[in-house]
C-alpha cells in the first residue's frame, strides 16, 4: 500500500447525508465508527439507525478487535503477517463475529461485512466464505456475496 493511503482515511471522515439509508457496510476506514452507508460509504450514526444498545455494544466489541488487527497490519512490523492471517481467515473470529452482526442487522437493513483484502494479492473473484463467484455488479469495491453477508 502507498503512504497516501495511510493518511487518506483520516482526512476523509464524512457523515452520510442520504435521505434514506437502504444498506450498510461494516467497514474499517480508520474512524471510530465502522457503520457506513452502502450508497455513499460515509458514516451512519448508530442512534439514527435506532440500533439497540446490545447491537451497538456488539459492533463496538467486534470493531475493537478488528481495528487492533488492522492497525498491526498497517504498521508493517513484526505482527504484520500474524494480523493478516487473522484478518483474511474466513473462519477467523473477526470474520465470524462480523458476519454474525451483519446477518442480525440485515433483518432490518441489508448489511454486509467489508472483508479485509490485501491489494498485493490481486483481485478476488470468488467469495472467500462459500467460494461461489462474487457478484461484481457493485458500486463500491470489487464484489459482494449476499448469501454470506460480505463485501470485498
Ligand atoms: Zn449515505
Ligand atoms: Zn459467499
Amino acid at each position: 500500500m502507498d503512504s497516501y493511503q495511510k493518511l487518506r482515511p483520516w482526512t476523509d471522515i464524512e457523515r452520510c447525508n442520504c435521505e434514506n439509508v437502504h444498506g450498510l457496510f461494516l467497514i474499517d476506514l480508520l474512524t471510530s465508527n465502522p457503520i457506513n452507508c452502502s450508497n455513499c460509504r460515509c458514516e451512519v450514526d448508530p442512534e439514527q439507525l435506532e440500533l439497540t444498545s446490545d447491537e451497538t455494544e456488539k459492533i463496538a466489541r467486534w470493531y475493537s478487535a478488528e481495528s487492533a488487527l488492522y492497525k498491526l497490519w498497517l504498521d508493517s512490523g513484526e505482527y504484520e503477517t500474524y494480523a493478516k492471517t487473522c484478518l483474511i481467515d474466513p473462519l477467523g473470529q473477526v470474520n465470524i463475529d462480523g458476519r454474525a452482526i451483519a446477518k442480525e442487522l440485515s433483518k432490518r437493513i441489508p448489511t454486509q461485512l467489508w472483508l479485509f483484502h490485501d491489494t498485493d494479492d490481486g483481485e478476488p473473484e470468488n467469495c472467500p466464505i462459500c467460494n461461489e463467484p462474487l457478484n461484481l455488479d457493485v458500486k463500491w469495491g470489487t464484489g459482494e456475496c449476499r448469501e454470506c453477508y460480505i463485501h470485498i
